[in-house]
């Protein structure tokens, strides 16, 4: 276990470590590197840090105040699996070196600060987080779109890319529409790959619960990992995402954690399971509806109050919203249930004992950068505790086929980006407690998303639009 500077040093020279990668997030969550040879590794690295351009780095500094700095947090000491020399890994916490002041816009920052504040509120002591971040496997258009590789036929062996409407020659051997959970080979063709993934995980500490194909035809999965505590759940679901694809590169295969690929089948959620904890007790656990405390139900409070706010940080890009419509598993109204997959909480009821008692927020997807998503889940979840919000009745219903009349009275998520991006201007007081977010986290969120992403997908004509217009 590294815990301090010198475990981190002794760590990499017990593993032979001649380089050491330094990686850390930019605004929207995705890992950045660079990489120093080892025997700049010593205490002065881990003080004073390794400098870049923070003016090239997405949703950052402008180019007059660019020179910023990454200083490796040594309990995050791992061996990356993908180098091909021995490679000692740090996630680093990015600081302004005029200044020697941690940045506000570094996205691990923010939920470091909410962790704290967790504790500063004396409600609970640890937040645990257990994500169900699902993808879709395709295979690597590197290898296949050569003049003489057969695409389709390389497609129905494989059973990837098949929507189950399409017009390419059906060689069988794949899971029919919606009938991807959970047939065995050779329907299932990633369970290997699946595996060897696992595999992975596990060697790096990141404990396994289970895999399996998901639901939709064109090769969807899914690896459950243990929950851990919020921070390092967040660093972890980072591991994830660099291992799931870099072992699905090297078989040949890519990955997306996009939400909505394919039009007409299920999409990829990031379920998040969540639990408040003090001093080794769990505070979910109790005698109101499915088993929960008062607590819980608070919680649940916030999340359904701050729901369309909040939505413009877990479900963050303009894909997120063509995951969120009825009837592929995905929640549209912000109710909750137990049981009930078409909620945006459902209280699962596999396991009976307190310690297993959680709330599963269904409607994040992998998009989201997992810091600042995790850490506004719990801002809201505490507003709801703080302020002792009621989350009305449960709807143990389905909730895609409720009477109109019924369904207006039940909140909605946003429908676009945009529209949550709204609710995020409106409704941001609850993260702004502690200093977790500041305003200026939040103006630049909303800038760099309309600027960078709505605005260029709201003005492009889309192959539809030729569709339906060309020929008018
Ligand atoms: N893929 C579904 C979603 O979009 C979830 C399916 C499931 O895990 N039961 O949330
Ligand atoms: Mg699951
Ligand atoms: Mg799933
Ligand atoms: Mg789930």
């Amino acid at each position: 276990n590294v815990t301090s500077v010198k475990d981190a040093i002794k760590y990499a020279k017990e593993h032979e470590a001649r380089m050491v990668d330094l990686k850390f997030l930019d605004f929207p969550g995705t890992w950045q590197h660079v990489t120093i040879p080892a025997h700049r590794l010593d205490e002065d690295l881990f003080e004073e840090g390794q400098g870049f351009d923070g003016s090239s780095i997405r949703g950052w500094q402008p180019i007059n105040a660019s020179d910023m700095q990454i200083r490796p947090d040594p309990t995050t000491a791992r061996m990356d699996p993908f180098a091909s020399v021995p490679t000692v890994s740090f996630i680093c916490n990015v600081f302004d070196p005029i200044t020697g002041q941690a940045y506000s816009r570094d996205p691990r920052y923010v939920a470091q600060k909410a962790v704290n504040h967790l504790k500063e509120t004396g409600i609970a002591d640890t937040a645990y987080f257990g994500p169900e971040a699902e993808f879709f496997v395709f295979d690597d258009i590197r290898y296949d779109l050569t003049p003489h590789s057969s695409f389709f036929a390389v497609d129905s062996q494989e059973g990837t890319w098949n929507t189950g409407r399409d017009e390419r020659p059906n060689l069988g051997y794949k899971p029919s529409y919606k009938g991807g959970y959970f047939p065995c080979p050779p329907h299932d063709s990633l369970f290997d790959l699946r595996t060897e993934i696992s595999l992975v995980l596990e060697s790096m500490g990141i404990q396994v619960d289970a895999h399996h194909h998901e639901v939709a035809t064109g090769g969807q999965s899914e690896i459950g990992i243990r929950f851990n505590d919020m921070l390092t759940m967040a660093d972890e679901l980072q591991w994830f995402k660099y291992i799931v694809k870099n072992v699905a590169r090297r078989n040949g295969k890519t990955v997306t954690f996009m939400p909505k690929p394919l039009y007409g089948d299920n999409g990829s959620g990031m379920h998040t399971h969540m639990s408040l904890w003090k001093d080794g007790k769990p505070l979910f656990a109790g005698e109101k509806y499915a088993g929960l405390s008062d607590m819980a139900l608070h919680f649940i409070g916030g999340i359904i109050e701050h729901g369309r706010s909040l939505i413009s940080l877990t479900n963050p890009t303009t894909n997120s919203y063509k995951r969120l419509v009825p009837g592929y598993e995905a929640p549209v109204k912000l109710a909750y249930s137990s049981r009930n997959r078409s909620a945006a909480v459902r209280i699962p009821m596999y396991a009976s004992s307190p310690k297993a008692k959680r709330i599963e927020f269904r409607t994040p997807d992998p998009t989201c950068n997992g810091y600042i998503a995790f850490a506004a889940m719990l801002m809201a979840g505490l507003d709801g505790i703080e302020r002792q919000l009621d989350p009305g009745d449960a709807l143990d219903k389905d909730i895609y086929n409720l009477p109109a009349a019924e369904a207006e009275k039940i909140p909605s998520a946003p429908g676009s980006l945009e529209e949550a991006l709204e609710a995020l201007i409106e409704d941001h007081e609850y993260l702004l407690r502690g200093d977790v977010f500041t305003e200026d986290v939040i103006e630049t969120w909303v800038d760099y998303k309309l600027e960078n992403e709505v605005d260029p997908t709201r003005l492009r004509p889309t192959p539809l639009e030729y569709q339906l217009y060309f020929d008018i």
